[in-house]
């Protein structure tokens, strides 16, 4: 499949993966926009939020369990950070497989948009 996340899952690129189990899987972005910029993802290809069912829905508490674990890690539990999904077009999604965005590491902007 054309899909970059799902070539860093099936390892045929290489990435820095910090977690994974068997729903979710956790790399450095490689075009970082802060000093810890990480991406979650599910290992199943779900183009978008949108394309997320409600019998679906816990992945994404899930994936906020391993970014705040991952936070830890990172040690920017305490001094911050912003959990961010872009979706669709409009939203600013580049790649089609659903993510989390993990920005820690200096002052955010509070501008979002
Ligand atoms: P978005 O604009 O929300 O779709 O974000 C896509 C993110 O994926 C961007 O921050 C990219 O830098 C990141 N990205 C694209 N390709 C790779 C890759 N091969 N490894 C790690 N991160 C990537
Ligand atoms: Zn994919």
């Amino acid at each position: 499949m054309d899909c970059v996340f799902c070539q860093i899952i099936a390892r045929e690129i290489p990435s820095d993966i910090l977690y994974q189990d068997e729903e979710i899987i956790a790399f450095r972005d490689i075009n970082p926009q802060a000093p810890t910029h990480l991406i979650i993802i599910p290992k199943r290809h779900i183009p978008s939020l949108s394309h997320l069912s409600e019998a679906e829905s816990s992945l994404i508490g899930n994936m906020v369990n391993v970014a705040n674990q991952l936070a830890k890690r990172e040690g920017v539990a305490e001094s911050g950070y912003r959990l961010a999904i872009n979706c669709g077009e409009q939203g600013g999604q580049l790649v089609s497989h659903l993510h989390m965005h993990l920005l820690a590491g200096r002052q955010l902007s509070p501008q979002l948009g």
